[in-house]
């Protein structure tokens, strides 16, 4: 049973939010982009394992998607792609979508990619999912959930990932590619078949993981040291996402589709929410969408039926996803 479900992670959202009001001759343009890429592969990896996930004994398995839970000192996070809960085991899952060459160098503990023209380096996901299945025990310590096996496995998703490691490496039963998994769940089920995980207990886990569940909010614009008025202005087509569209009497039209309509805003505002977060002022809002007219700023904010603080003149608007739901797209 899928109890937290895969969804875009929200720094996704956030960079493809920058990037889309970055001119792509920004200095930063290039970082972003590839941060975005590198990102979404890996989502689009997570969401080729479901397929294989839905092989699992439906009512044997609880599955969390991106978890991101403290660790007992509470000032380090960890972050685990999928974990699942049997009565007698849990899996921790590293999905990695890397392609081309991939090399495990157990001597600098370390994983190297070839693909095409280049080499990268990166930290040995078997020495990270090691440290992630301490962190959960400990932290299963403190729930006072009994002592259950942690298994663990790094699961490549791409097909055009060719797998080899040094000599020493001692890992191999951790490492697999995307279609042995259904023999791997085998294998641990025979090994692990006492039961540890009542019923009542298992519950007690899920409530606790999805409770000290800590989604990563970072403030993106500060991150890259990026600031208000280097980014692209004004309101997006919701037809084929042009910016800007053009403010013509009470209307907004797209001069790339010629889409017209009286209130564009949501997929904006949207934007808006993911870098600047939840509030919003009759200026802030002019700034982004490109409007000169504080009472035009005004109908836009007072049609949300946005919760405020602050006088009339500073008015700070608390705005977010749901309730842009107020506003009719056409
Ligand atoms: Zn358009």
């Amino acid at each position: 049973m899928n109890k937290k479900e895969l969804k875009i992670p929200l720094r996704v959202r956030k960079l493809k939010a920058l990037l889309g009001r970055l001119s792509e001759s920004h200095p930063k343009y290039q970082e972003i982009s590839d941060e975005f890429h590198r990102r979404m592969s890996g989502y689009r990896g997570e969401q080729s394992l479901q397929y294989y996930l839905t092989f699992l004994k439906e009512n044997n398995y609880l599955i969390f998607h991106n978890l991101r839970l403290p660790d007992i000192s509470g000032k380090h996070f960890f972050e685990i792609d999928i974990l699942l809960i049997s009565p007698t085991f849990l899996l921790i899952i590293d999905a990695k979508n890397y392609r081309g060459e991939l090399y495990f160098d157990w001597k600098f503990d370390q994983l190297i990619q070839s693909y095409k023209d280049t080499r990268k380096s990166y930290n040995c996901p078997v020495t990270q999912i090691t440290r992630h299945q301490l962190q959960l025990k400990r932290l299963l310590e403190t729930f006072k959930i009994p002592l259950t096996p942690i298994e663990t496995l790094v699961i490549f998703t791409n097909p055009n990932a060719f797998i080899d490691a040094s000599k020493d490496f001692k890992y191999y039963n951790k490492v697999i590619k995307s279609p042995s998994f259904l023999q791997k769940i085998e294998l641990f089920e025979k090994r692990n078949k006492r039961v540890v995980l009542e019923k009542s207990k298992i519950q007690k886990l899920s409530k606790l993981l999805l409770k000290h569940h800590t989604p990563h909010d970072p403030d993106i614009l500060a991150q890259f040291g990026i600031m208000e008025d280097e980014l692209i202005k004004g309101v997006r087509c919701p037809k084929c996402d042009f910016l800007p569209m053009n403010r013509k009497q009470r209307s907004w039209t797209c001069p790339s589709c010629h889409y017209s309509s009286s209130k564009p805003y949501y997929n904006s505002l949207k934007e808006y929410i993911l870098l600047f977060g939840n509030t919003i002022t009759n200026r802030h809002l002019r700034g982004f969408l490109g409007i000169q007219s504080i009472s035009t700023a005004k109908h836009i904010l007072i049609s949300l039926n946005l919760q405020y603080k602050g006088s009339y003149k500073d008015r700070i608007y608390l705005i977010n996803e749901e309730a842009l739901k107020n506003i009719h797209n056409n």
